[in-house]
């Protein structure tokens, strides 16, 4: 019987391995919008993420041999730290997320974790080290609990009572009539895109990796929700290494470290006031944002 079983069991396994990397990918790919270009190296080991350091050093990257994106970039992140990206559109902030999932390989220079080159590991290790939370983050059609708990296979009930309290999610759980039988997506519930971040939180904070990028959005969100994340980031950034990639800079202005990127090139870098004080490109998008918030709101809109 049990060579009966034994088969069965493998392919509970494989179902089980496919459907959860099949519904990574797919949030990764809508989230990162590409296609699979790298491939492991024979016998490639693990990542081991600890202590869970990110290095970029001299990294050169263009989506096409014509075009470089990124001219020779060099930063580090320090393990638990939280280091926010930020500048102008096209900059190559996301560019630089697609990196570290190895989307795809630089064309010069490496992308180290915890001191191991990225593209010499298995991709499943390194993307099970990395948590990704979209601003947007889209739900299955199915109930609060199951969106939370796919963050972990196998996870308990109190598993994702803890993710979901964790994340800030559970008074808004607790007041629904069905809690977290709940059905969300395009027939059930329709979520705020703060209150879907906040699944999407929880569903990361199961997955519990050492290191999270958070992908900000570029829609304007009311500022009451803008807190809201915020607080929520900088709780489930504690003991985590993070990158965040920002668009409003208020987010991020207690960041350890803020990179900011322009044409490729990080033009400077160093804590908010500090760059406040130097009065280059940051003061100038700080200036601006302030600005803009300032505006009535049909004018920011
Ligand atoms: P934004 O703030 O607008 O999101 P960003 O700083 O995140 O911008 P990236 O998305 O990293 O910028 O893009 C950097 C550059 O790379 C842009 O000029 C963009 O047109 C180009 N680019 C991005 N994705 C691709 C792709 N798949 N193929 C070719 N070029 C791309």
């Amino acid at each position: 019987l049990m060579q009966l079983f034994r088969p069965l069991d493998l392919l509970g396994w494989v179902y089980r391995t496919i459907r959860q990397g099949l519904v990574d990918m797919a949030e990764m790919f809508r989230l990162m919008d590409t296609d699979v270009e790298v491939e492991d190296v024979p016998g490639a080991p693990a990542l081991l993420a600890q202590p869970p350091t990110v290095q970029f050093d001299n990294v050169v990257f263009g989506y096409e041999p014509e075009r470089t994106i990124l001219h020779g970039l060099s930063f580090e992140v320090a393990a638990g730290s939280r280091v926010a990206i930020v500048g102008p559109s096209g900059a190559g902030k996301s560019t630089i997320g697609r990196l570290l999932f190895r989307f795809y390989d630089p064309q010069g220079g490496r992308i180290l974790i915890a001191g191991q080159d990225i593209a010499r590991v298995r991709q499943d290790s390194l993307r099970e080290q990395i948590g990704i939370v979209p601003q947007d983050s889209v739900l299955f059609n199915d109930t609060l609990g199951y969106n939370i708990a796919y963050g972990r296979d196998g996870a308990s009930d109190e598993d994702v009572l803890q993710a979901a309290e964790d994340a800030a999610i559970l008074p808004f759980i607790r007041k629904l009539p069905d809690g977290f039988d709940t059905e969300v997506g395009e027939r059930g519930l329709k979520l705020s895109g703060g209150e879907k971040q906040r699944v999407a939180i929880a569903r990361t904070l199961l997955k519990n990796p050492p290191i999270l990028l958070f992908d900000e959005a570029t829609s304007a969100l009311d500022s009451r929700t803008e807190q809201d994340i915020l607080s929520t980031m900088q709780r489930v950034s504690r003991d985590r290494t993070t990158l965040a990639i920002a668009h409003r800079l208020s987010t991020i202005a207690d960041a350890d470290e803020i990179l900011v990127l322009n044409e490729g090139r990080l033009e400077e870098q160093g804590r908010h006031t500090e760059l406040l004080q130097r009065g280059g490109l940051y003061a100038e998008m700080w200036d601006r944002q302030q600005a803009e918030s300032g505006a009535p709101r049909e004018a920011a809109e």
